[in-house]
């Protein structure tokens, strides 16, 4: 498959469903799915002055300092050129800057900008269930696929985990600095991008999602 649109932001709350519609756009069109949560804690995880760093903001919910986030994105960007997914990038309207100038710089503009929108309520419950693979970034329900942390990932075989920010105290501050930093990002490229922003209701099943989105990502640009 040879989609047209491979320069994709998507935007969301945390437990939207980005990262798991994110990891199978990737492998049904092969464009490369960029968390920048995930590699901040793979980062963290190998226990470097960049992973110590964030450890200190994303535990407690809170966003790492924008200088952190773009560093990390550009550094990607630098090893594996501007075609990318991303999932959780651009957070803060600075950081949506930043991207803007580094595509402007490479003639290379976004393609698209898809918000999952979720209630409150929905993203407390799905959060507090939720039982990560911190290897591969596979996500699970608790309840749903009846896996506990410890178990080891049906994916990729890691111990499953839940994260340390995955708790009822980070996550009122994570809806918080949703609010306060990512929605106004939102409105950033509804207000600079209306032709290319659309909306999805994050609340549907996985399939009647992923469907959606990739009527987005095949869509024929001149048509739009
Ligand atoms: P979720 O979408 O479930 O909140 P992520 O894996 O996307 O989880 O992010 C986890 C944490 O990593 C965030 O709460 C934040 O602390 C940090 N983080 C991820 N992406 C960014 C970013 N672009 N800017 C600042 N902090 C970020």
């Amino acid at each position: 498959m040879n989609p047209l649109r491979q320069r994709i932001v998507l935007l969301g709350p945390p437990a939207s469903g980005k990262g798991t519609q994110a990891d199978r756009l990737s492998s049904t069109f092969g464009i490369p799915h960029v968390s920048t949560g995930a590699l901040l804690r793979t980062e963290c995880a190998r226990g470097t002055l960049l992973g110590r760093e964030a450890d200190a903001w994303t535990c407690k919910g809170l966003l790492v300092p924008d200088e952190l986030a773009v560093r990390i994105v550009a550094a990607w960007m630098k090893e594996n050129g501007p075609r990318f997914l991303f999932d959780g990038f651009p957070r803060t309207v600075t950081q949506a800057e930043h991207l803007d100038k580094a595509l402007r710089d490479l003639e290379a503009p976004l393609d698209l900008v898809i918000l999952l929108e979720l209630p409150d309520e929905e993203i407390r419950r799905r959060i507090l269930e939720r039982i990560s693979c911190l290897a591969c970034g596979a996500t699970f329900s608790a309840s749903l696929h009846g896996h506990a942390a410890g178990d080891p990932c049906p994916r990729c075989g890691a111990a499953l985990v839940r994260r340390n920010d995955d708790t009822a105290e980070a996550i009122e501050e994570r809806l918080r600095v949703y609010r306060e930093s990512t929605l106004p990002v939102v409105g950033y490229y509804q207000k600079t991008a209306p032709s290319i922003f659309h909306r999805i209701d994050a609340g549907e099943g996985s399939d009647a999602i992923f469907a959606k989105l990739s009527e987005l990502l095949e869509d024929n640009k001149d048509e739009g």
